[in-house]
């Protein structure tokens, strides 16, 4: 374990420092500037010690160097400038905000806090709508072999929570270097329909864009007759689909060979239905593509394509269709997400024949090894407890989890036990809000049997977040619970981030526990 003093002066960063010598170090540290040290996020770089400071509930991040050294890294970041002494050395202690100037720097000088390209690795994306929740998500993924994304958020959720993409970014930066996580971790900007939000996206920094051309597809092939097929693929997008019908129906005339010794051939009817569905879906997504690709440059990037919130399940041969096409449209995927049969409800477990389930995924699967390899993609993927064991199976190595919306229900029952009252006020505001906020998500709860959080004693809260009406109502009003307002200010959101910031180690092992139900049938190591 290096000293101080040591630390002050090495150039390269530290490997990672741990054990009674680490909690030592974070005292001195401690008492000599005044600020509490999160020990896991001590680090030494270029003659800067870097650390995650805390006086009450306000965060810094703080840097301290040998006064007469100035290291050049020093101006990349902002903050108040204090002398300290410790022993006989002269430092200069700077405190700044966790703010996107500081998380930009962070990243450059210490570059495992920014987000990298994930690869075809079985991965979890681990949404995070309050801001707060990264440290837990990093220590649940800890061990597990799985490549995380921490930064994770569909513009609909910005929107909804009122937060930039900016701030999706920093919070994991910042979340990841509280926790001292160096293996890297993904930024995936989910769900995006226009090329204004690709645009924001990349601006902020993200590296993974999931594309989703969901209002492009056509709902109406899967019931439409032969004749009405026809008809609609004759007007589909040609030029933009840069084909005819003529050389498209040639093409599929082959039947396709599948690495697990299934055959897909494409009648007529097959391939009309493919093509209906799926054509005016593809020319967008090969649109966004090189929209992405002009405005990213050099830089690299990963893109996920997404239907999994239409109407209909994706056939294996629809899949195969759409594969097929996007590697002609010159479009390059890492993972892709499939509308899957069953219903994947909001926060709840999968609804459905887990027999079929099996079946359609296995045949997922083995069009993602034939065309890809990419990885299948699991939207909706929070609390999906029944199906995990068989994606995992099924995929090895070829699947990436999506969840969001179960670290903000774990949240709430932190909440739940640190602050009953908070808690009931937030319940009986989802109840009311429920009828109109599930319009645009997937759930089915009955508010008849959510039990009346006024009838229920405090250490019954905690539990009212595994009931299905209720977990489903809580799920999708977060966006109405954020954003409430009461004479003018907040109604709910200050008092609900100070709870979860004052009870910070409660509010991480409350989401760890719960996410690591997801990870473990995953894990990889
Ligand atoms: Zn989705």
């Amino acid at each position: 374990m290096p000293t101080l003093a040591e630390l002050l002066t090495s150039k390269d960063i530290t490997p990672p420092l741990s054990g009674q010598a680490l909690d030592d170090l974070a005292r001195v540290i401690a008492r000599a500037t005044g600020w509490e040290v999160y020990p896991s996020s001590v680090i030494a770089a270029g003659g800067i010690v870097y650390f995650l400071g805390r006086r009450k509930l306000d965060k810094r991040l703080c840097l301290v160097w040998e006064e007469a050294a100035a290291p050049a890294a020093a101006a990349d970041f902002c903050g108040e400038q204090s002398p300290v002494q410790i022993g006989d050395l002269r430092l200069k202690l700077q405190a700044g905000y966790l703010d996107h100037q500081n998380a930009a720097a962070l990243g450059k000088r210490i570059p495992f806090t920014a987000p990298r390209l994930i690869g075809v690795q079985a991965a979890i994306g681990t949404g995070d709508r309050l801001g707060l929740a990264t440290p837990a998500h990093v220590r649940a993924v800890r061990g597990s072999g799985l490549r995380a994304v921490f930064a994770q958020q569909s513009i609909r959720e910005m929107t909804r929570t009122g937060r930039t993409p900016e701030e999706v970014m920093d919070t994991a930066t910042f979340g990841v270097f509280q926790e001292g996580w160096r293996e890297g971790f993904g930024a995936d900007a989910d769900h995006l329909k226009t090329t204004d939000d690709i645009d924001a996206c990349v601006a902020a920094g993200f590296t993974m864009f999931t594309i989703d051309p969901g209002d492009h597809v056509d709902g109406e092939a899967d019931a439409a007759d032969l004749a009405g097929l026809r008809e609609k693929f004759h007007a589909l997008p040609w030029q933009d689909l840069e084909t005819a019908p003529g050389p498209l129906g040639r093409s599929f005339a082959e039947p396709v060979r599948l690495p697990d010794g299934s055959v897909v051939s494409f009648d007529e009817e097959t391939l009309l239905r493919a093509a209906v569905k799926y054509g005016r879906a593809l020319a967008h997504t090969a649109k966004m593509h090189r929209h992405l690709a002009a405005k990213t440059g050099r830089r690299p990037f990963e893109l996920e394509m997404s239907v999994d919130e239409t109407a209909t399940p994706t056939s294996v041969a629809e899949h195969v269709f759409v594969a097929r096409e996007l590697r002609r449209l010159g479009v390059q995927w890492v993972s892709l997400a499939p509308r899957f049969v069953g219903e994947f409800e909001k926060g709840v477990d999968y609804i459905g024949d887990l027999g079929e389930f099996e079946r359609s995924f296995a045949g997922h699967v083995a069009v993602a090894q034939h065309f890809g390899p990419y990885k299948i993609s699991i939207h909706s993927g929070s609390d999906k407890f029944s199906i995990y064991p068989i994606a995992a199976r099924l995929a090895g190595n070829l699947v990436h989890l999506k969840t969001a919306g179960t670290s903000y229900l774990e949240a709430l029952r932190a909440i739940a036990r640190v602050d009953p009252g908070l808690f009931r006020e937030i319940m009986a505001f989802a109840v009311e809000r429920y009828p109109e906020d599930r319009a645009s998500y997937h759930v089915s709860a009955d508010l008849a049997k959510v039990p009346s959080a006024k009838g229920l004693r405090d250490a019954e809260l905690p539990g009212v977040l595994d009931q299905f009406d209720t977990r489903e109502a809580l799920h999708v009003t977060f966006g109405s619970v954020l954003t409430a307002k009461a004479d003018g200010r907040p109604r709910f959101r200050d008092r609900l981030l100070r709870a979860l910031a004052e009870n910070e180690e409660v509010h991480y092992e409350t989401v760890r526990a719960h996410l690591e139900r997801h990870i473990r049938p995953f894990a990889r190591a």
